[in-house]
């Protein structure tokens, strides 16, 4: 495998409607989830991807599987928990730019994955391990097979990627804080927002980030900075890559988990930090041109057009 990654998916229902859920009566269905996402990303780009989970004995794990399988990420470390549901949660139009997210996660299959379910020989032959701030917050045993993944993968040399995916509805700020700081002192390459950065160490000048996000440990930091793009930094190099400019933004959820395989696709291609950023940049806009987390993700050929495309083509 070239990245393997280790989460929880949901069923995702979105009313047909605009306004307060409870007057809903029509959902469409989806499935979602930052590291399938992120793999799903990286076999768009052509990489081979794993995704490590736990779902329900049931029609919406199997649907789940399913789908992601046939985005041809490989799902051999998908288990099946008899005893718990897949999670899902709503995302209510609730009117322009407010948009509310509702879980039905806890005790979720995948909220007991335990590093039981990790199986050693998965890692050796990986080229990067992915993981986010989201797992660890899903439950102790959840937490605990995260650093275990780290610790595999330190023991087979995989280089550590980690997403702080901030998510404030699972765990106290503070608890949230303390995990996300000693999963970064761990990780290889750290890919946080400024939003991110800010939660973490207080600050958010970027460069001031950037410094502080090394002095833990990583060896590459990326900044992310939203439409306006992203920063990377290393003890030799720092800059600033700028965004693709999009016209419209149709639903921004997603650009981050596209940012994190469009960079790590840059990487296993041999691209330089910069040149990497800049597809990152260029998936992470691709993505808000579309509704969905995934469906925006490009192929290897969308994104060389897009990237290759002046102002007049866009015009
Ligand atoms: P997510 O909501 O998926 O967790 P995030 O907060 O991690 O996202 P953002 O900074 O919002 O990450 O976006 C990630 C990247 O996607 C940005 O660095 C940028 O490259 C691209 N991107 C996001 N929004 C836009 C936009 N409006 N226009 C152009 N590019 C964008």
């Amino acid at each position: 495998m070239d990245v393997i990654t280790i989460g929880e998916s949901m069923v995702l229902f979105t009313p047909d409607s605009t306004g307060p859920m409870r007057y809903a009566n029509q959902f469409s269905m989806k499935f979602g989830g930052a590291e399938s996402n992120v793999a799903i990303g990286l076999t768009r780009l052509g990489h081979k991807s794993g995704w490590i989970s736990k779902v329900g004995n049931d029609e919406f794990g199997k649907g789940m599987v399913s789908f992601i399988n046939g985005e041809g990420v490989d799902v051999s470390q998908v288990s099946v928990d008899s005893e718990a549901p897949t999670g899902i949660y709503f995302k209510e139009p609730r009117r322009a730019n407010d948009t509310r997210v509702y879980y039905y996660r806890k005790g979720s299959a995948a909220s007991r994955l335990s590093k039981d379910d990790l199986n050693p020989d998965y890692f050796q032959h990986a080229k990067y391990l992915h993981i986010t701030g989201i797992t660890p917050a899903l439950s102790e045993t959840a937490r605990e097979a995260v650093f275990e993944a780290i610790k595999l993968a330190k023991q087979h040399n995989v280089p550590i990627v980690f997403d702080p995916n901030l998510r404030t509805k699972l765990w106290s700020e503070e608890e949230a804080r303390k995990t996300l700081l000693a999963i970064a002192r761990e990780a290889d390459i750290v890919l946080p927002g400024i939003a991110e950065g800010k939660f973490i160490f207080g600050e958010s000048d970027p460069a001031r980030l950037g410094e502080l996000f090394l002095n833990q440990g990583a060896s590459v930091v990326i900044l992310k900075d939203g439409a306006r793009g992203a920063y990377y930094f290393t003890a030799e190099q720092n800059g600033r890559v700028p965004g693709f400019p999009v016209e419209q933004v149709v639903d921004p959820v997603g650009a981050g988990d596209g940012f994190a395989a469009g960079f790590l696709s840059g990487l296993l291609d041999g691209l330089d930090l910069s040149k990497a950023v800049e597809r990152a940049n260029a998936v992470g806009a691709l993505v808000t041109m579309v509704s969905g987390d995934v469906e925006g993700l490009p192929d290897k050929e969308e994104i060389e057009a897009f990237m290759n495309q002046t102002n007049e083509d866009v015009i």
